[in-house]
């Protein structure tokens, strides 16, 4: 049963171009065209991915529940939906989402109590959609923090203030329709941003490209066998693909090439773009004091850096790797043009003498949906950075420069020590305790993907 209706589903991925469009674009009464989150809405309704009610409304004020989500959830990423028996005494197999519920709970998207039931009716947290749509996407995130951060960094939630992402409150129907829309299809998220780094090619005679995961959606073209194609990310059975013409979802039945599901779309260590800017350089010498300038020792630990990097499948890009200057602007440049995914600026102080000790920076806004990353990443190097050299902690810091603020990635500004003080110079200008400083600033940029729920365990051996 299931087979056949694999193969119909297949047969459908390539059926001609004139067969299609016969869902036209859904509108809800009580969304319409201007409700702000309309056109997330009606791009899973055109998918069938979420219905209204008998009325023609959407209720996108309602909270979502256990069974709801599941069904959205499912239905997003293809499971089946068969209505039947569950193991769950208070999911009958006549529920509207008995099939999902089943089909998301063998998937370990979603689990039930340990009274044995599921609860269907009760509502689901934000913070518990966070986990889910984690799960569905396999963003590799273990907790509702990591789920959360996932989801930010990808632009498609953000806090409900800039230090709390509201774990705990309810989510509505519209909000939840944002954020699964925005899973699926990166350009409708905040900062619509993916690399097309898997590398595939078609080999069905003709291939249609849709709009959305599900032969519900419409076609954008199609593409000819033998075509190389670039994907992005996974979605069920399907890939958001590019061409030089076209970019949509293919079913992943038609594509070969080499690529690991869930190795994608930044869950591996090896897809991801470390940015190390040593501070100031040619003209500029920074901050100096006892004899030694910063841009020489920002230089030499970001070098060092980079050699503990380089033992591991991390991608590492340098602002600048001689003792040239390089403008505020150019650094963010590099940085985005290399794909960054993590910003780390090393730069050392100077006051009058005595201040002293090590602090890190990073940029906190409201708007910027990545305030939550770069805060976890300032805080694990400055920890590992006060164990290596154990100067004064000055702590981690909201701090307002151009490197933090116009990055697209969550960025850190790094001061090791004040270049003036005594005490602090002698471990400045020690390649010895750069080293030390080196391997801080390495481990804790482990910790951070750790956190993020990467596996970094055998890489701490470095030295
Ligand atoms: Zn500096």
């Amino acid at each position: 049963m299931k087979k056949t209706y694999i193969a119909i589903l297949l047969a459908l991925a390539i059926l001609p171009l004139t067969v299609m469009n016969t869902h036209a674009a859904l509108t809800f009464k009580d969304v319409g065209t201007t409700h702000r989150a309309q056109a997330s809405i009606n791009y899973l309704a055109e998918g069938g991915i979420v219905t209204g009610d008998s009325n023609g409304n959407f209720l996108p004020d309602k909270t979502v529940t256990r069974a709801e989500a599941a069904a959205m959830i499912g239905r997003a990423v293809g499971l089946n939906g068969t209505q039947r028996t569950t193991r769950f005494p208070d999911v009958a197999s006549q529920s509207f989402a008995s099939g999902y519920i089943q089909s998301a709970v063998d998937a370990k998207i979603i689990s039930g109590y340990s009274d044995g039931t599921f609860k269907p009716n009760n509502p689901v947290t934000r913070g518990e959609m966070a986990l889910l749509i984690s799960r569905a996407f396999n963003y590799n995130a273990t907790t509702t923090a990591s789920a959360a951060s996932a989801l930010m960094s990808r632009g498609i939630a953000q806090g409900i203030t800039a230090n709390d992402f509201g774990y705990n409150a309810n989510i509505k129907r519209s909000d939840f329709a944002v954020f699964l829309a925005r899973s699926i299809n990166y350009k409708l998220r905040l900062s619509p941003q993916v690399s097309f780094n898997i590398e595939t090619e078609v080999t069905a005679s003709s291939l249609n490209i849709r709009k959305g995961p599900s032969t519900a959606y419409g076609t954008v073209g199609g593409i000819p066998q033998g075509t190389k194609v670039q994907g992005a990310y996974i979605v069920g059975d399907w890939m958001y693909i590019r061409t030089s013409t076209l970019e949509g979802f293919a079913h992943r039945n038609y594509l070969n090439g080499d690529y690991i599901p869930g190795d994608n779309d930044g869950s591996s260590i090896a897809s991801q773009m470390i940015i190390i800017d040593p501070g100031h350089g040619g003209t500029d010498p920074g901050a100096t004091g006892l004899g030694i300038r910063e841009k020489d020792v920002v230089l030499d630990t970001g070098l060092k850096v980079r050699a503990l990097l380089n033992k591991t499948p991390f991608k590492v890009t340098m602002t600048r790797q001689t003792d040239v200057f390089i403008s505020l602007a150019q650094r963010v440049q590099i940085a985005n043009s290399a794909k960054g995914n993590i910003f780390v600026s090393i730069h050392a102080n100077a006051f009058n003498g005595t201040a002293n000790g090590s602090e890190t920076y990073y940029y906190s806004a409201a708007a910027n949906p990545h305030v939550a990353d770069s805060k976890l990443l300032a805080t694990k190097i400055q920890n590992r950075l006060i164990e290596a050299w154990k100067l004064s902690n000055r702590g981690v810091k909201n701090g307002n420069f151009h490197v933090l603020r116009e990055n697209n990635m969550p960025a850190v500004l790094v001061e090791l020590g004040f270049i003036d003080n005594a005490k602090d110079n002698e471990k400045l200008k020690s390649p010895e305790w750069r080293q030390k400083a080196a391997e801080a600033i390495f481990y804790g940029i482990l910790d951070y993907y750790k956190e993020k729920g990467f596996d970094v365990n055998s890489y701490y051996s470095i030295k």
